[in-house]
């Protein structure tokens, strides 16, 4: 049957112990050191480490719309190469979700092409306000941007936005955000003309990103929904994420892997191609970030894989787009982290399995134990391999890592209890990806799940 697998002879990352794992239908069902065949594949793990399939909980695939920047095809194969199973995608190009028949449309259009397991964030939009109760059951949370990007702009008018933060509550979904001050953001642009990639941090400054977090924490107290700051980049920011959950509030983070590797001094070497939103800050901050994942102030490292073509990114800095692709290396870049000392193996796993599932409340993913998804990665930490943005998989075919040498490329992805991917080769035909499970729309739920 599909999704019956015997996992044998992997070791348990970060310990040396021997770990089998036996999935029926998909789901693990059972754990132990030695696990005798019952019929079903057996997969010999020889003796490499294994971890939960990795949940990246904040990536722009494209399409519809958008495809030839990348497509869920490519975007999913992408996942995949970098150890993950489970996506949280997040349209910013038009058609957005802003109706029930819109997001049906699209969860469709998803389930035909994607390779691993997805979630589709409905927009919180004044459009979307009578149709999200429709659309909740149907959406791990609703997308705001306070300030804009890619093609989509920023709330602005105050009102507005208490509407929606109290309409996302009454749905029962909690809110993701983007959280940068959109009038800050034109003050930001306005007082740098004629800016390059060195000053895009100053253009869309800390200030913008901090303004808008208070901004946002205030409204979800008020109006009692659950927020959760999607791609956190400032220490500041961290700051006030931490104080206000040491309150009690439903708040939690997220952060991307260029805002705790690359800081505002690699523009010198990276132009445009570290162009993102909110913009890569200072060595400082990095830091700061950093210190939010160990103490859980932050609690997942999700890509925001955004692609553009290399000669869209290569144009001048104000006609650049922003957003850099990443998915394919979430774990090798996560894995650095480790290496370089920035965070205990515990603590970076969780950032991208466990503890990224519970920030948006997603159950049955991100964790090694029986009735989760068989969801599982085999990788070798001893092998070495230099990022070659042309042979990764997903569409754009470069990477802001370019030359970098890293650790723990998977090597085998099962996705629920099926192989997905081995030794660079994609398996199990095409698509075979599957809408997330979701819990009903409640009241915030907060605490999520453990550390
Ligand atoms: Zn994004």
């Amino acid at each position: 049957m599909t999704g019956d697998l015997l996992v044998r002879g992997a070791r348990a990352w970060p310990t040396a112990e021997r770990l089998d794992v036996r999935a029926k239908g998909g789901r693990i069902v059972e754990l132990g050191p030695d696990l005798a065949p019952a019929g079903e594949e057996v997969l010999d793990a020889g003796g490499r480490a294994l971890i939960p399939g990795l949940v990246d909980v904040h990536v722009h695939f494209r399409d519809p719309g958008l495809a030839h920047k990348e497509g869920w095809e490519t975007g999913s194969a992408g996942a995949l190469f970098g150890g993950v199973t489970a996506v949280v995608e997040v349209q910013n190009n038009p058609p957005l979700s802003t109706s029930r028949e819109l997001l049906v449309e699209r969860l469709e259009h998803v389930e035909a092409r994607s390779r691993v397991d997805f979630g589709c964030l409905a927009n919180l939009l004044p459009d979307s306000l009578g149709e999200l109760q429709a659309m909740a059951p149907l959406t791990p949370a609703f997308k705001c941007f306070l300030g804009g990007s890619t093609g989509l702009g920023g709330q602005t008018d105050p009102e507005t936005l208490r509407t929606l933060f109290a309409a996302a509550a009454r749905a029962g979904r909690m809110i993701v955000a983007h959280c940068e001050d959109e009038l800050l953001l034109r003050e930001g642009k306005r007082t740098h003309p004629g800016a390059t990639a060195a000053e895009h941090h100053l253009v869309r400054s800390t200030e913008a990103e901090v303004r808008s977090i208070e901004t946002s924490i205030a409204l979800a107290e008020e109006t009692g929904a659950e927020l959760h700051v999607f791609h956190i980049s400032t220490a500041r920011g961290v700051e006030l994420v931490r104080e206000a959950r040491a309150r009690g509030l439903p708040i939690s983070a997220s952060t991307a892997p260029h805002y705790v590797l690359l800081t505002c001094e690699d523009a010198g070497r990276l132009g445009n191609r570290m162009k993102v939103n909110p913009s890569i800050k200072t060595p400082a901050d990095a830091a700061g970030v950093i210190a939010g994942l160990a103490d859980h102030a932050v609690d997942a490292i999700g890509t925001d894989h955004a692609p553009h073509p290399v000669e869209d990114k290569d144009r001048a800095y104000a006609h650049a787009p922003s957003g850099m692709p990443s998915v394919d290396l979430l774990w090798p870049l996560t894995h650095e982290l480790v290496l370089r000392g920035a965070l205990d193996p515990d603590t970076a796993l969780a950032s991208v399995t466990s503890r990224a599932a519970d920030s948006l409340h997603l159950p049955g993913k991100g964790r090694i134990e029986t009735g989760f998804d068989a969801d599982l990665v085999l990788f070798d930490p001893d092998e070495a391999r230099r990022v070659v943005g042309a042979e990764l998989p997903s569409r754009s075919k470069w990477s802001a890592y370019e030359g970098m040498e890293l650790r723990g490329f998977p090597q085998v992805v099962v996705r629920r209890g099926t192989v997905a991917f081995r030794d660079g080769a994609f398996e199990g035909g095409d698509a075979g990806g599957r809408p997330l499970r979701l819990n009903p729309p409640g009241p915030p739920a907060f605490p999520s799940g453990g550390a």
